[in-house]
């Protein structure tokens, strides 16, 4: 039987055998109150329990190449690339991709950490597939499906920011099959300008023309919109919010974020210092000269060694926990969803 939250609500008198009395139960709009606020403490109790901090910080991490020999400290070998992997499972990140992260859709379990994985300049080193759709043995996205399988609950997702060289395909089927299969495996599809050009030094009609071009192709070929950019070489448009949103020759276009090339983790997107027009990445890369400090292996150290620091899932993506003492860094628009405790 249903009970009403709302005013006095009579359960209908129960109809019984000669002699039995009416039975008339009664719910409040104290009790129903009453009721929220039970399960509200002990969802604020399992999160502390798992010291949950969602407007803690978000690794995301930059990737290039994956190839066997490496041409620039921007490539990374299958091999490191799976050790990378490997660590992240042993650190308790989950993947998450980049749209999710923008929009504050985190749906991982308690006590892990979300990580943003992300490939630039859509290289055939990231993904490239066999004649039934099958990805080659050593590209990122076979490396990551793989240590996925081996590790139960790693989410085998990421971002790919696409340029008009896409994957190295070159005939509009083939960029369909790629990018489809993308899609169809839970990926998710960035921009990166057409051209890849240095868009600081753009006018705002080419800074529009090289996205909008992107995201036309990217629609007429697997159906979405990117809901997010990666500046190349990180490097922003006059006016940042020329990268955002703007209209070009080929449409209209419109991001929830977009990423910088370097150098900090990222924070939450509920907090107050989350920059949708300007996103940190960490570049993928051994602690050696300048990536001793900025790159992924440092950073990751880092969040290991300062666990207060690192955003920790509560396990409930419908809401945002978070200590007490951090409340005033949350945004406005989460307040609806904030669990402190
Ligand atoms: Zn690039």
């Amino acid at each position: 039987m249903r009970l009403g939250v709302l005013g006095l609500v009579a359960v209908g008198a129960i109809v019984g055998g000669c002699g039995s009395q009416p039975a008339v139960q009664t719910v409040s709009k104290a009790d129903a109150a009453m009721k929220v606020q039970q399960a509200k403490q002990a969802k604020a109790a399992a999160a502390a329990k798992v010291k949950a901090n969602e407007l803690g910080q978000v690794p995301v991490l930059m990737y290039h190449r994956i190839v066997k020999n490496p041409g620039s400290d921007d490539d990374r070998t299958p091999e490191k690339f799976r050790a990378d992997l490997e660590r992240l499972v042993r650190d308790g990140y989950v993947p998450i991709t980049a749209a999710e992260y923008v929009t504050g859709k985190i749906g991982i379990p308690a006590g892990k950490h979300p990580v943003v994985l992300t490939f630039d300049d859509s290289s055939p080193s990231q993904l490239a597939l066999d004649d039934l759709g099958v990805p080659r043995a050593d590209t990122a996205v076979a490396i990551l499906q793989d240590v996925a399988a081996k590790n139960p609950g790693f989410r085998p997702v990421a971002t790919f920011y696409v340029t008009r060289d896409m994957f190295g395909k070159s005939l509009k089927e083939e960029q369909a099959q790629t990018l489809l299969w993308l899609k169809d495996n839970g990926f998710d599809i960035g921009n990166h300008t057409r051209d890849h050009v240095n868009l600081g030094t753009r006018s705002q009609k080419e800074v529009a023309e090289q996205i909008a071009a992107i995201r036309q192709q990217v629609h007429a070929l697997a159906s979405q919109d990117p809901v997010t950019l990666a500046l190349p070489y990180g490097s922003q448009p006059r006016k940042k919010e020329w990268a955002l949103r703007g209209k070009g020759s080929e449409g209209a276009y419109n991001h929830s974020g977009v990423f910088l090339a370097g150098y900090t983790p990222a924070p939450a997107p509920y907090t107050r210092t989350f920059d949708p027009l300007g996103i940190p990445r960490i570049k993928a890369m051994d602690k050696k000269g300048d990536c001793s400090q900025f790159c992924s292996t440092a950073w990751l150290d880092w969040l290991k060694n300062n666990p207060d620091m690192r955003f920790t899932s509560d396990g409930d993506a419908e809401t945002v926990a978070f200590p007490k003492f951090k409340a005033p860094f949350l945004r406005k628009n989460f307040t609806g969803r904030a669990l402190p405790y």
